[in-house]
């Protein structure tokens, strides 16, 4: 038995998944032809309230074609330290759009309105054009911490004063709303463009969706294009997607529970130093010194146990559908035999 708790992108099809996925009728979605990726862009925009879908090979994608529609070369986007977009992408802010990050400082992730206004430039000639704010939603690198809809609305209303554009990097947007239990159309009304991830927690092989206005979407179709994007028969990718939608979206809670055992079995061992308290599907922790967080990976790595080292001395585990109360049970007897 291997157990993979490197991330929840290590999941495999099931056998369900990859019928719905033999059955799917397709077409050429360059020519706009393929009935399940229409499908599956109406099914993802209408649970979020929005117009369009538009679906793409990778978060990174969605995430960066709507950089590139919000923004002009020279602009700056207002998001957190820990973002995704900005530690993750590549450099892309500025490969793909010539824009620049002005990084916020959060708590765990999360950043205030408050926040946001002090780092708004004004209009000079010599300053950058703030025209971007940008929210990730659970926050991957902060330990699957996640926004409330009370926590957003503010920063929303003064993105609508500011006339910046606001976008929201839900790569685990269901892993959020399965903790708050808010309504998904609450979500997508606040914001102006939403990319969902639907190889992370829903076990699918590949595959986001980035929805927003008719118009919006209009212009990503564009962008996806120019990126190398556009897919052809990719209505067998998007019924995995639409199958993941319809099935695997309220067993995350299962994760959730899962990744807070993992954090009762961490506080009970010697050589845990701290751990950012366990909000969904992240349990993100520091070993003391004695042990490398390499040499930490390797010892789990010979009991079959994969992680990812996430710093020097920090760990990263992520729960996911294959992981099991038996690999839970596993997980804890190696931990606990660790000295
Ligand atoms: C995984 C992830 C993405 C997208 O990553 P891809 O590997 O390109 O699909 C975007 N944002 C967050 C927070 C993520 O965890």
């Amino acid at each position: 038995m291997i157990i993979d708790l490197r991330s929840d992108t290590v999941t495999k099809p099931t056998k369900a998944m990859l019928e719905a996925m033999m059955n799917a009728p397709l077409g050429d979605d360059v020519f706009g032809e393929d009935p399940t990726v229409i499908e599956l862009e109406k099914k993802a925009a209408a649970l979020f309230g929005k117009e369009a879908g538009l679906f793409c090979p990778s978060g990174t994608m969605t995430n960066q074609i709507a950089i590139k529609v919000h923004t002009q070369p020279g602009d700056e986007v207002l998001c957190d330290v820990n973002s995704h977009i900005y530690n993750y992408e590549g450099g892309g802010i500025s490969f793909n759009s010539g824009v620049q990050a002005k990084l916020i400082q959060g708590d765990r992730g999360r950043i205030t309105a408050q926040q946001i206004e002090q780092n708004i430039n004004g209009d000079f000639d010599w300053l950058t054009r703030t025209t971007l704010v940008s929210l990730e939603n659970t926050v991957n690198r902060a330990g699957g911490s996640y926004y409330t809809i009370d926590m957003i609305k503010p920063i929303q209303k003064l993105c609508a004063d500011k006339k910046l554009n606001f976008h929201l990097d839900g790569a685990r947007i269901f892993n959020a709303l399965t903790e708050t239990k808010e309504n998904p159309k609450d979500v997508g009304s606040l914001f102006d463009s939403i990319s969902i991830c639907l190889s992370k927690g829903l076990g699918t092989p590949a595959g986001s969706v980035l929805i927003g206005t008719k118009e919006f979407i209009k212009k990503a179709r564009r962008v996806r294009k120019v990126f190398g994007g556009g897919m052809r028969q990719a209505g067998i990718l998007a019924a995995a997607g639409i199958y993941a939608l319809d099935n695997n979206v309220t067993r995350l809670k299962e994760d959730h529970i899962r990744a807070k055992k993992i954090e009762r079995i961490l506080k009970s061992l010697p050589y845990i130093t701290s751990i950012l308290p366990v909000d969904s599907n992240i349990v993100i922790f520091d070993i003391d010194t004695k042990i490398s967080g390499a040499d930490f990976e390797k010892k789990l790595l010979e009991n079959n146990i994969k992680i990812a080292a996430f710093g020097k001395q920090t760990i990263r585990f992520v729960t996911h559908m294959d992981f099991t109360d038996e690999m839970l049970e596993q997980t804890e007897k190696v931990l606990k035999s660790i000295q």
